[in-house]
């Protein structure tokens, strides 16, 4: 029997994982190892142990769900994404590429095919890092790029650990974090961005990544009150960082089209009426297809900071705490996906990503690639984030076709 992706059964299980954590606009919160997190995998898993897989998981909260080949010798093809999300969470990014990796192990249970490689397929802890930072957490972890008791050691909002928050779910497996005996690792995910529609093509093969820098800036000011403090005298570090997220708006619109430049999050203390702040952090990012032209973006800003921390007599520090790519994906991988995508009469793209994937830390490790089907309107991290049913299934349909032939039947 030939495996047949079904359409309808993926579409049903994206449905099912994003009614976990629903969000009142028809979108999903799940954060990472929250009780919506931990229902989600607990549902994945329910799935994977229907077909049979055995399940791994390792310090971090990393899941490995294995099929078994053939040759239990070889090493085997590994595929997968995230389950988790953004506070403002769609239903499809990281979901889509974790859910598709289930439908081609399902259509592979359906039509009784046994691979010669056996197949592994990941749900990768804390890929978004909107509550633990850095973001690709499990996959940095497994992939020796951060060290496992550093990252137990981080803290959310709320000050809950790593440690905490994986104890507190059940979540902390027994593996140590390490890289695993794979041949290929491959990853379906939204496209996140508005070309694949705006191109009319159905499969983004993704040749590498931006480079993206990100920071963490304290603006430190001087605490004062807002009535008697004349305005010639105030060291206000939330006017401050006002003028470093114009200046990184402005860097950013300088940089495009191949640039990005983002403050994303802030904090301010002591945040009280009556008060002029005295310390706000912000983070930071900024990102282009081009290295060097990311490391320029990144002088700039710290000039643009260094002016207004002289102008306004408050400090400015950055620490500069993480930075991804540029990656470039294995072109065979690419040109098998290519060709499997126009096997099935699909067109195709060649496209960078812009965003960091669990796949930039595999990619050092073992040959990667991957693979994007279209966001309709662009629209991503956002409730309305939308991949029709058929745009999901023909990227199910392209990964069957790659795994198959990288595995061997
Ligand atoms: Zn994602």
């Amino acid at each position: 029997m030939t495996p047949t992706i079904d359409a309808d059964r993926l579409w049903q299980s994206i449905m099912d994982i994003a009614a976990i954590g629903p969000t009142p606009e028809g979108g999903s919160c799940r954060l990472a190892l929250t009780p919506e997190d931990t229902a989600a995998r607990a549902l994945f898993l329910q799935w994977c142990q229907k077909l049979g897989l055995r399940h791994e998981q390792d310090a971090i909260g990393n899941m490995f769900l294995r099929r078994a080949g053939a040759d239990a010798g070889a090493s085997a093809v590994a595929f997968g994404s995230h389950l988790d999300t953004v506070p403002t969470g769609g239903r499809f990014d990281g979901i889509a590429g974790v859910l598709v990796g289930l439908e081609v192990l399902r259509a592979l249970h359906d039509a009784g095919v046994t691979t010669k490689a056996p197949l592994e397929l990941v749900n990768w802890m804390n890929e978004e890092g909107s509550r633990f930072r850095p973001a690709m957490m499990g996959s940095r972890v497994a992939a020796g790029e951060f060290p496992l008791a550093q990252a137990l050691a981080i803290t959310d909002d709320n000050g809950v650990s790593v440690a905490q928050a994986l104890a507190d779910s059940g979540q902390a497996g027994p593996l140590n974090p390490a890289p695993r005996d794979w041949s290929a690792w491959l990853e379906l995910h939204i496209e996140q961005g508005p070309v694949m529609e705006a191109t009319g093509a159905d499969i983004g093969i993704v040749t590498g990544t931006m480079h993206a820098r990100y920071f963490q800036l304290v603006v430190t000011g001087e605490p004062s009150h807002v009535g008697p403090t004349e305005m010639n005298r105030r060291h206000d570090s939330l006017a401050a960082a006002a003028e470093v997220i114009l200046a990184v708006e402005r860097i950013g619109l300088g940089a495009e089209p191949g640039g990005r430049a983002s403050a994303s999050w802030i904090e301010n203390i002591p945040n009280a009426r009556g008060n002029v702040p005295h310390i706000t952090r912000l983070h930071c990012d900024v990102r282009h297809n081009d290295a060097d032209v990311a490391v320029a973006m990144e002088a700039q800003l710290r000039q643009a900071m260094t002016e207004i921390a002289a102008r306004r007599g408050v400090r400015i520090d950055v620490d500069p705490y993480a930075t991804f790519g540029p990656i470039t994906f294995d072109t065979g991988l690419g040109t098998l996906l290519r060709n499997k995508a126009q096997g099935r009469q699909l067109s195709t793209r060649d496209m960078i990503a812009a965003a960091g994937h669990d796949s930039v830390l595999m990619a050092p490790l073992v040959p990667s690639a991957m693979l994007f089907v279209p966001s309709v309107a662009g629209i991503t991290h956002n409730p309305k984030e939308y991949s029709t049913k058929e745009q999901i299934a023909r990227g199910a349909e392209v990964l069957l076709d790659a795994v198959l032939e990288l595995a061997g039947v």
